[in-house]
């Protein structure tokens, strides 16, 4: 589908077009059909391996195995938190470059319905380098494949997770999820391939789920927010604002010097009125650098009067870092401020803070050790 940076690995079956499947399997002489049961079959979520889907001949099975990989993630090392209702993995690749996923389950209360979310990175490190961010900390490792990204997903959706319900099938009208690009990474700097992965997520063929459900988190890439209007309309858009005025964005996330305030804005709006859909800013209260009532009263100024949504995040501080969360009564003061100017704004929790599940930390804080031998949860995240 895109070229793969990892020369001479089998290809990943979560993205092989059904195009390339059909060719492979007719020239082993096999009948068309077998390509939906091979898609359907590795999408089911109790599948580990090829040899699991036993509704094809044992040697086909074997020779499935031989030529593509069930999974591009080798081995994963999970952490547990809230009586397993969050749950973090770092992955690593076939190349040793490790990224983070996280499984977050919120059980019904009151009116809202139970919900899962499944949070994954789009790249290895990355390299727009927000000062309060571990994965920024890190710098950039390298652009993630389609098959990548989609195999986060699929460790979530396997046993023993089965985070999207253990009769999952594709489409499923009803269910209470989400998919979010929240994870390592910024997604509009690899369009094309996260992209790609939205489409496969969505294939009816695969695990068949809905744009309304993903959402794209960006610090602001305006090109790419643009080509999400044009090519992914249904997707939901996130944007990490984390300031309203210029001078004190550069410094927290430094893409601002290419692409301002006013300019990341504009295209919000825009994706807003062509799309229909309610765009999220993202703050990370900062405490004493970016949450003082009168930098309140600019972000209302830059919210108001278009389709927006603030969410305010206090900051999870990450090893060494100078800065820390905002306490919680002055958040709600910022709050308040929003909510008088008529802008629509929630707090959210820090969940998962007990495993460090701000973007890149766990990442960070088990580098050099190898996840095979890690105490605990280290699971492969299938094996052909
Ligand atoms: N690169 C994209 C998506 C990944 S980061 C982006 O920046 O939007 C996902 C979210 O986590 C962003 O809103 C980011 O600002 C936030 N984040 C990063 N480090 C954090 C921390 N230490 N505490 C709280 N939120 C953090
Ligand atoms: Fe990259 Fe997002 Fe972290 Fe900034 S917050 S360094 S854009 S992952």
């Amino acid at each position: 589908m895109t070229d793969l940076p990892l020369a001479g690995q089998q290809p990943a079956i979560s993205e092989t077009t059904p195009g390339t499947l059909a060719a492979w399997l007719q020239a082993r002489g096999e009948p068309a059909y077998r390509v939906e049961q091979v898609l359907v079959g590795v999408h089911r979520p109790d599948a580990l391996g090829f040899d699991d889907l036993t509704d094809l001949p044992g040697p086909l099975r074997a020779e499935l195995a031989t030529a593509f990989r069930f999974s591009t993630i080798g081995a994963s090392h999970v952490l547990e938190a809230d009586n397993g209702r969050t749950a973090k993995a770092v992955h690593e690749l076939a190349d040793g470059q490790r990224i983070e996923s996280v499984l977050m389950r919120t059980p019904a209360r009151g009116a809202s319905a139970a919900r899962t979310t499944i949070c994954i990175s789009s790249q290895a490190g990355c390299a727009v380098n927000c000062p309060f961010c571990a994965t920024g900390q890190a710098g950039f490792g390298r652009q993630l494949t389609p098959g990548e990204i989609v195999d986060q997903v699929l460790h979530w959706h396997r046993a023993p997770w089965q985070a999207l319900g253990e009769s999952w099938r594709p489409g499923a009208p009803t269910g209470h999820y989400n998919i979010v690009f929240m994870g390592m990474g910024e997604p509009l700097n690899n369009r094309e391939r996260v992209f790609d992965a939205v489409r496969l997520l969505n294939d009816p063929q695969r695990l068949g789920i809905g744009a309304r459900h993903i959402t794209v988190s960006t610090s602001g890439v305006v090109p790419g927010m643009e080509a999400m209007i044009d090519e992914l309309p249904q997707v939901n858009l996130a944007i990490s604002l984390h300031a309203a005025e210029d001078a004190l964005r550069d410094e927290l996330v430094p893409i601002n010097r290419k692409w301002p305030v006013r300019e990341v804005i504009g295209a919000g709006r825009r994706f807003a009125e062509r799309t229909g859909r309610r765009v999220s800013l993202e703050y990370v209260m900062i405490d004493g650098v970016n949450d003082s009532l009168g930098l309140g009263e600019r972000l209302a100024d830059v919210a108001r009067g278009w389709l927006s949504h603030v969410n305010l995040i206090p900051l999870n501080p990450t090893p060494g870092s100078r800065w820390s969360g905002t306490p919680v009564e002055r958040v709600r003061a910022f709050a308040e401020v929003l909510r008088a100017n008529g802008v629509p704004t929630t707090i959210r929790d820090t969940r998962g803070r007990e495993i460090e599940a701000a973007c890149g930390q766990l990442h960070a804080q088990l580098a050099g050790r190898d996840l095979r031998t890690l105490e605990g949860a280290g699971r492969p995240a299938g094996s052909t």
